[in-house]
């Protein structure tokens, strides 16, 4: 690779490659493509077919789905192979509210779900259901209780994301898990952040779950595939109907080659969680103390209830958009909560939920580490993102660190 050199005040620095975005999604591991490749080549039959070409594709989705049931402590028969993340999310939300909708019409959700869960939800408002949007304190956390005062005499469902992908907040998911089961109300999680990060037990840790939603990009698998856990005995609507896959419950061919490299790749994100964990918060916390040393600067979501890899700060006087494109020049790959269409500042709904006033969501800067990263990566940040925001803050008419007016 070609080396260039770039300029930080009066140091130069080799320029690197740094991906600091795996909350958006995670490059595919080496031994989770290699699984799959197979299954793009010879074995390229209908997994519904009789003949041998076929039959191993079957034989190897049911391998997969042993793997994800043994990594989330369910059952085989309880995992359902999807489209991704958001296909699961709708499923399970849609599926309850149609299923439901005679027992009733209330649904509670909060505000800070991924779209996933909030446009589905605004479009059973648009088909008479009745939705309850609950908020959260200012470090994003739900409180049960507030769960438990939403309830009416006709909710049929609770859906509330296990960790939040902007802030990294972690749910009391088991306490609202409780509060459901106390009420006959079916429970459903958004767990796309956690696989890697939180060890899931469907069976005793979270027995209170009846649906749990995965998406395998986000844990080192490929793209457009994912799982709805749907706990034995739990009855919702078809979302895809047509052929007869996935026990009746999921039409349509089978995304054969995905499913075996999510089943690997669940595999090698769950076998060791407590190391892995290790390494990254370790990373973590020298980056976190190192940025907070800018001044005017705050770290968002809770300071311990987070995913491992996540940071989430916010800047004032600087534009989170502007702030992404000067730091993709430096080769960072990082995320905000802002962005700028159409010449006004956008800010994000969970910044905005946890009450951040738009002039500091709008300098939001979200970190997220992971297996790409080294010691090297969390130093270059280091060395780029203090300057970098100094360089925005001398350009904003607002900023204004001395006495007179500077520009
Ligand atoms: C990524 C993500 C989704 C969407 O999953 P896809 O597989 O990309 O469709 C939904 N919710 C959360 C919290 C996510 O992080």
């Amino acid at each position: 690779m070609r080396k260039t050199l770039i300029s930080l005040g009066v140091l130069m620095r080799e320029k690197r490659f740094v991906y600091m975005d795996h909350a958006a999604t995670t490059s595919i591991k080496p031994d989770v493509a290699e699984s799959m490749i197979p299954f793009l080549k010879e074995y390229f039959g209908n997994p519904s077919s009789l003949y041998s070409i076929g039959r191993e594709g079957k034989e190897a989705i049911e391998t997969a789905r042993e793997q994800l049931a043994k990594a989330l402590g369910a059952k085989p028969d309880e995992i359902y192979f999807t489209s991704g993340g958001t296909e699961s999310d709708n499923w399970a939300i849609k599926g309850t509210a149609f299923s439901r909708q005679k027992k009733g019409k209330h649904i509670i959700t909060t505000s800070i779900e991924h779209h996933a869960v909030l446009y589905p939800c605004e479009y059973l408002e648009g088909q008479g259901f009745d939705v309850t949007y609950l908020p959260v304190d200012r470090y994003g956390l739900v409180d049960p209780a507030e769960v438990e005062a939403a309830l009416k005499e006709d909710t049929i469902l609770i859906s509330v994301m296990y960790a939040n992908n902007e802030i990294g907040t972690i749910e009391p998911i088991q306490e609202i898990g409780k509060v459901a089961k106390e009420h006959d109300v079916l429970f459903h999680t958004d767990a796309m952040q956690v696989i890697g990060a939180v060890q899931l037990d469907m069976k005793q840790k979270h027995k209170d779950v009846d649906m749990l939603s995965l998406s395998s990009h986000k844990f080192y698998g490929p793209k457009g595939i994912g799982a709805l856990f749907l706990k034995e005995g739990t009855q919702i609507d078809n979302f895809m109907h047509g052929g007869g896959q996935e026990r009746g419950k999921r039409a349509g061919t089978e995304n054969v080659a995905g499913i075996v490299g999510m089943g690997k790749a669940i595999e090698l994100a769950t076998a060791n969680i407590e190391e892995h964990n290790e390494i990254i918060i370790k990373m973590r916390d020298r980056l976190l103390s190192g940025v907070l040393e800018i001044p005017n600067c705050r770290l968002n979501g809770h300071p311990e209830k987070r995913l491992p890899g996540n940071l989430n700060f916010s800047f004032e006087f600087v534009e989170g958009e502007s702030l992404l494109l000067m730091l993709d020049q430096m080769g960072i790959c990082s995320s905000t909560g802002s962005a700028c269409s159409s010449g006004s500042l956008e800010t994000s709904h969970v910044l905005r939920a946890i009450g951040l006033p738009p002039e500091i969501a709008q300098g939001s800067l979200r970190l997220t580490l992971g297996d790409a990263n080294s010691k090297e990566d969390i130093d270059y940040v280091l060395d780029v993102l203090p300057e970098t925001v100094g360089k925005l803050r001398n350009m904003s008419p607002f900023y204004n660190p001395g006495s007179v007016c500077e520009k």
